[in-house]
């Protein structure tokens, strides 16, 4: 990771979501991944740090990456972009589980909706989306090849991986999208995961059960 870039997290909703915002050093634009909940207090950490959102990012439809939006939104204006193919999760509460879940049935829409390896700019950075479903149909991991990062949503945890028993889930499919998608990033990419700790593609691949090839860990 290089060291141009300023990354924060906060720990937000019920299920505990990694929520990131980051921005170049020496440059007060800001991009925030997975606002899960709190979009106020998150709001408030970002003018706190004298920055101003410029893009939101969603990996997934799931209401635990989606609830602090719309306040951050209000607050900042701020473009919303998410996976194309995730849109009809993105839709249903059903389906995004906030009915079943949480009790607060709602529905989201990005302002641009991303097709498999579109490229973004915003911010002073080049963002490419790579669509790896299986967690949900069209969950996707965001890459950010100059910096060395990747926000890798509920596909790739430290050591383990997203589940695949909620709606529109599917193990091969998450398997598949690990090896062809994430593995071949380089070895040295920063791993940034919606929940608990950060990684490196490197240790992954030695240490994941999921990366190694083994089918069932
Ligand atoms: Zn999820």
């Amino acid at each position: 990771m290089t060291d141009n870039i300023e990354i924060k997290s906060m720990i937000v909703s019920p299920a505990a979501t990694n929520c990131y915002f980051f921005h170049l050093k020496g440059n007060i634009e800001a991009i925030c991944v997975d606002p899960g909940d709190r979009g106020e207090d998150i709001a408030n950490a970002l003018e706190e740090e004298g920055l101003k959102l410029s893009a939101i990012l969603l990996t997934h439809g799931h209401f635990d990456h989606i609830l602090g939006v719309e306040a951050l939104k209000r607050r900042f204006g701020a473009k919303v972009y998410a996976p194309k193919a995730e849109q009809r999760v993105l839709h249903d509460p059903a389906l995004n589980l906030s009915g079943d879940w949480i009790g607060m049935p709602c529905t989201l829409d990005a302002d641009e909706y991303l097709e498999d390896n579109a490229v973004i700019r915003e911010a002073g950075f080049e963002i490419h989306m790579l669509l790896t479903p299986g967690h949900t149909e069209g969950g996707a991991c965001f890459y950010l090849p100059a910096e060395g990062i990747c926000f890798t949503g509920d596909t790739v945890f430290r050591a383990s991986i997203g589940r695949t028993d909620l709606p529109t889930g599917n193990y091969e499919m998450l398997i598949d999208s690990i090896r062809s998608r994430i593995m071949p990033l380089p070895e040295d990419t920063v791993l940034l995961p919606g929940h608990e700790g950060t990684s490196v593609l490197e240790w992954e691949k030695l240490h994941n059960p999921y990366f190694r090839g083994d089918d069932e860990p």
